[in-house]
């Protein structure tokens, strides 16, 4: 048996932020991934899987005020209870926001220790709308700004490349990151749309955030070549030692939540395109974690697809 190219990493912990069934962030979204790669045998053997670790309030706190953070374990010991108005928590909360922030770090440690350099992390609560101090659209913790900063930290990286996918705007992740020109984040997302922010002239302090604007109910071609313009850009004198990507599959079309219409296909090519130039860039480093998307069955598709092409 061949040495596998990608890790499945997730952690039984991201099952306990209940939010209830009400609530289109719910807990069926990870289980119909996990089902759907279950039944993809050849795939299911061919990836390595692992059980993430959870971040510790030191890496929380690469990205996020600390009395924030305490606030999020605080309330969660408390039973839980809304954050925000689209935020809600529950007494695991804690663990999952650090399981699903410590499970993309560990992606990060695999890419630069160079055994599995590619990885995509089912993980939840999501994590892009997250700011320093305060929860926001379902997010607690921006797990990917965290991983961002960590490579620099941790691993010596020179420069990270984010790459967000999720139909709206990652504006947590762009305020975790855009003081730090060593991290070029590209975001392409509905406009307008939630949360409202992501204009294409908003480019930061030191223009190094590619915000890409869309309209709804556009050929999915024109999302992907416009991605991929803001990818050349972000990339033309900037090679990237770590790609990570926001993979919120709510950009798929017939989402609740989103007005894009990528296809199966699309995420496939999208996926192999960016990893193709990752293996150019920096020896094929990818960690993908999982942000929105809100029809579960399309999810659970969508990321067998996105992790089928991380192992070609
Ligand atoms: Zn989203």
């Amino acid at each position: 048996m061949s040495e596998p190219r990608a890790a499945f990493i997730s952690h039984a912990d991201c099952g306990r932020h209940d939010t209830g069934w009400g609530h289109p962030e719910h807990v069926g979204r990870l289980r119909a991934i996990t089902r759907a790669l279950r039944n993809d045998l050849d795939l299911f053997g061919a990836v390595d899987h692992r059980e993430g670790r959870h971040a510790t309030i030191d890496e929380l706190a690469l990205a996020h005020d600390r009395a924030y953070i305490e606030t999020v374990r605080d309330v969660a010991a408390r039973g839980g209870g809304a954050l925000d108005p689209d935020t809600v928590t529950s007494d695991g909360s804690w663990d999952a926001a650090r399981a699903g922030a410590g499970s993309v770090l560990d992606g990060v440690d695999l890419a630069f220790a160079g055994t599995i350099r590619k990885s995509f992390c089912a993980v939840r609560p999501p994590g892009h709308h997250a700011l320093r101090a305060r929860a926001m659209g379902f997010c607690l913790f921006g797990n990917v700004a965290v991983a961002a900063r960590y490579a620099l930290q941790r691993h010596g990286a020179q420069r990270v490349l984010i790459v967000d996918w999720d139909v709206h705007h990652g504006n947590g992740t762009q305020a975790l990151v855009e003081q730090d020109s060593r991290i070029h984040f590209v975001s392409m997302h509905q406009w307008p749309w939630y949360p409202g922010t992501g204009a294409a002239d908003d480019r930061g302090p030191h223009r190094t955030i590619w915000n890409v604007p869309m309209g709804p109910g556009k050929p999915a071609a024109h999302y992907v070549e416009a991605l991929w313009r803001a990818i050349d850009a972000a990339t033309a004198d900037a090679t990237p030692d770590l790609v990570l990507i926001s993979a919120g599959f709510d950009s798929l079309r017939g989402d609740p939540l989103g007005g894009f219409t990528l296809e199966m296909e699309d995420v496939d090519q999208l996926t192999r395109d960016l990893c193709t130039r990752a293996e150019t860039w920096c020896a094929g480093r990818v960690v993908s974690a999982l942000e929105g998307g809100y029809n579960p069955d399309r999810v659970a598709e969508a990321c067998v697809v996105h992790l089928r092409a991380l192992t070609a």
